[in-house]
């Protein structure tokens, strides 16, 4: 069923109140994800992308509008959904070793040991860490600090995965391989995966679709389908002139949302 609905996000609105009056940091932003989908949010920084995703993982309560897992509202922290954040290194227990970081939230479901254990063995041979398993975080690389939050997701099998600018904070080449290992989590785990990005190439890179986010008060600018290949490597990919094509109007669209003016979206590139 490629085309059940997952995520609905409906009229969304979110307001900081402060004793100074509010923020209005998202608008009005509605979509809709389909399971199994890889889906990209981009945005310029500042324009609601981490407010957007605590909204939908349930972390923060909207002003107004509707979050929808499987036709559910989501009022709370949901378990349907394990979020990856871009700080790595407040994300895992320094003094549990890597294997224990993966385990930790699977203790809250109804398993065996050996059912973890396979759990665990299986996220992190999937991450390429198998052999880390008994190491501490800080002995590791950031990009692998990174590979071990995701297994902790991955191990964990929640229904949609959300990634929040993951690898705003690795080199490049390190990022490269993690964006592959992204892609590959999607291809052959079916995964549904929420990735937020300020990164404009970065979006059309992995994306099967594109949402272009406008600055504050956030609404959808554009929603875009990425014909390129579902074959994607970071050479041949990121040459392609219908790739270019993409990133230019993604560029330009993000442009114009700054600009604040002529937010109707040009037609489709
Ligand atoms: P992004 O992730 O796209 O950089 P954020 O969602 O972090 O954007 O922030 C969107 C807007 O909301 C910004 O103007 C930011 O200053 C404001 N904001 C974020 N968190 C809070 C908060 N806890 N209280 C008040 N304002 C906030
Ligand atoms: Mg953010």
């Amino acid at each position: 069923m490629p085309d059940r609905t997952l995520l609905r996000v409906e009229h969304l609105r979110k307001v900081y109140e402060s004793t100074t009056g509010g923020v209005e940091a998202i608008g009005d932003v509605s979509f809709t994800m389909a399971a199994g989908e890889l889906v990209c949010v981009v945005g310029p920084s500042g324009c609601g992308k981490t407010t957007l995703l605590k909204c939908l993982a349930g972390l923060l309560r909207p002003t107004g509008g509707v979050v929808e897992m499987d036709g559910a509202p989501v009022t709370g922290p949901s378990p349907a959904m394990a979020v990856v954040f871009q700080e790595y290194g407040r994300s895992l227990y320094p003094w549990l070793t890597v294997r224990g970081n993966v385990e930790l939230p699977l203790r809250h479901k109804k398993l065996s040991r050996a059912q973890r254990r396979r759990l665990v063995d299986d996220a992190l041979d999937a991450v390429g860490l198998a052999h880390a398993a008994p190491s501490h975080p800080w002995q590791l690389s950031g990009g692998m600090q990174q590979r071990v939050a995701i297994a902790r997701a991955v191990a964990y099998q929640p229904e949609v995965l959300i990634m929040d600018e993951p690898f705003a904070a690795v080199d490049a080449q390190t990022r490269a391989d993690l964006e592959d290992l992204v892609r590959e989590l999607h291809a052959s785990r079916r995964m549904s995966i929420v990735f937020v990005t300020h990164d404009i190439d970065e979006s059309v890179y992995l994306g099967q679709r594109v949402i272009v986010l406008s600055s504050s008060p956030t609404r959808v600018q554009e929603d875009l389908a990425i014909d390129l290949p579902p074959e994607r490597d970071q050479i041949g990919t990121r040459a392609l002139p219908r790739f270019t094509h993409l990133r230019t109007h993604v560029y330009g669209e993000i442009q114009r949302a700054r600009r604040g003016r002529a937010i109707a979206p040009r037609p489709a590139p």
